[in-house]
C-alpha cells in the first residue's frame, strides 16, 4: 500500500505521456500563457475558459501589452468570468513585472508568491510548469486527489491538511519534470478522480496505490467541513431608459463587484408602486414601469434575490450614465449578475 509517496510518481507520468487533454496554454507554456490560464481557470471550467483564453491572447499577448492596457479593455475582455479581482490583480501584478523584473516574470517561486493575485497553487504551476522549478501546485483537484489516495477523513478545507499535502508533494517533485507531475496531479484530478463521488477508479492508474480505493472510500472521500450559510440580499434592479439609452450606475471602489458598472437597483424587494415612490423621491420621473422576470445570482458568500423592473424615465437624471445598448455590449462590462435581465434588450442596437 502506498498512498502519497514517491511509488505513485511514475505511473502518473507514464499515463500524462500516454495522452492529456490538449490544451492551448499546454502548447506553449510560457511563464505568461500559464499564468493567465491558472487565473481564468480559478472557479471556472476549461470548456469555458478556452475562447477567453485565445481572445486575451490575441488582445494582449505578453506582460507589457496587458500592463500597458486600459481598464476598459481587460474588463471587457474577463467579462462573464466574474470574480473581477483576478482580472484586476492580474493587471497590478503585470504593472509590477514591468517595474521590477522588466516585464518577464521572475523564474522564481518566493518572487512569483509575492505579485499580487498570485498564491502558493498559481506560483507553484508557473514555476514547475513554466520555469521547470520543483516545487508542487496544489489546489481543490489535487487535495480530493490527496485525500482519496491516502483515505484521508481530514476536510480538504483544512489549514493543516493543505500545507500536510502541499509538503508531501514537495517531497516527490522529479528535478526533471515537476510541471509534468503537477500536471499529471491536475489531469488525474480533471479527468478520473472526478468529485462528488464520482471518482472512475477503474480508469485510474494508481488504483493500486490508492488506500481509498482499498477501503471502499474512494466516492465518500473527501469529507466536507459544514458550510457557512449565504448571506441572501433582496434587490429590485432597474433597466431605465431615456428614450434609446440605458443608465449605469457605478459600484463602490471596494467590496463585491468593486468599481464595476451596473445597472442601478435598490435594497429589498420593491412593489411597483414602492418603486415608482423610491425613484420619485429622487426626482427621476417614471413613464411607464413593466414588471421583469425575477433572477438569481449566486457569489461565494452571497446570493442576490432579484426583482427587475424595466422602466422609461421622463427626465434624464445626472447622477447615471447613459449608454446605448450597442456600447453597452461592446464597451461596458456588466457583471454577469445582471445578464437576465439585459436580455431583454438584446437585439436593440
Ligand atoms: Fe482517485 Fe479512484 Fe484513482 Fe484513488 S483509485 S486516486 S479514488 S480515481
Amino acid at each position: 500500500m502506498s498512498g502519497v509517496s514517491p511509488a505513485i510518481v511514475a505511473p502518473l507520468l507514464q499515463w500524462y505521456d500516454e495522452g492529456h487533454r490538449d490544451l492551448p496554454w499546454r502548447a506553449q507554456p510560457t511563464p505568461y500563457r500559464v499564468w493567465v490560464s491558472e487565473i481564468m481557470l480559478q472557479q471556472t471550467r476549461v470548456q469555458a475558459v478556452l475562447g477567453y483564453f485565445s481572445r486575451w491572447m490575441e488582445a494582449l499577448p505578453d506582460v507589457r501589452a496587458l500592463a500597458k492596457a486600459d481598464e476598459a479593455i481587460y474588463l471587457k475582455l474577463w467579462e462573464g468570468l466574474g470574480y473581477y479581482s483576478r482580472v484586476r490583480n492580474l493587471h497590478r501584478a503585470a504593472v509590477e513585472v514591468c517595474e521590477k523584473y522588466s516585464g518577464e516574470l521572475p523564474a522564481d517561486y518566493d518572487a512569483l508568491l509575492s505579485l499580487p493575485g498570485i498564491g502558493e497553487y498559481t506560483a507553484g504551476a508557473i514555476a514547475s510548469i513554466a520555469c521547470g522549478i520543483p516545487v508542487p501546485a496544489v489546489d481543490g483537484n489535487v487535495l480530493r486527489v490527496a485525500a482519496r489516495l491516502d483515505n484521508d477523513l481530514t476536510p480538504i478545507t483544512d489549514t493543516a491538511f493543505k500545507k500536510r499535502t502541499r509538503e508531501r508533494f514537495a517531497a516527490l517533485m522529479p528535478a526533471d519534470r515537476p510541471g509534468d507531475l503537477n500536471q499529471s496531479l491536475m489531469e488525474l484530478g480533471a479527468m478520473v478522480c472526478l468529485p462528488n463521488g464520482a471518482p472512475l477508479c477503474g480508469d485510474c492508474p494508481v488504483q493500486h496505490l490508492c488506500l481509498g480505493y482499498h477501503h471502499g472510500n474512494a466516492a465518500l472521500l473527501p469529507l466536507r467541513a459544514a458550510k457557512k450559510a449565504r448571506r441572501i440580499e433582496n434587490r429590485t434592479v432597474l433597466l431605465l431608459r431615456y428614450g434609446t439609452l440605458v443608465g449605469l450606475t457605478r459600484r463602490p471602489k471596494t467590496g463585491l463587484l468593486a468599481g464595476l458598472w451596473e445597472l442601478p437597483a435598490l435594497d429589498g424587494h420593491l412593489s411597483p408602486d414602492e418603486t415608482r415612490q423610491a425613484l420619485a423621491a429622487r426626482g427621476w420621473q417614471v413613464a411607464k414601469l413593466l414588471s421583469l422576470r425575477p433572477a438569481k445570482h449566486v457569489f461565494t458568500h452571497v446570493e442576490w434575490h432579484m426583482n427587475g423592473y424595466y422602466i422609461e424615465l421622463a427626465n434624464r437624471p445626472d447622477e447615471l450614465t447613459f449608454v446605448s445598448p450597442s456600447a453597452l455590449r461592446a464597451e461596458y462590462a456588466l457583471p454577469s449578475a445582471f445578464r437576465a435581465f439585459l436580455s431583454v434588450i438584446e437585439e436593440e442596437t
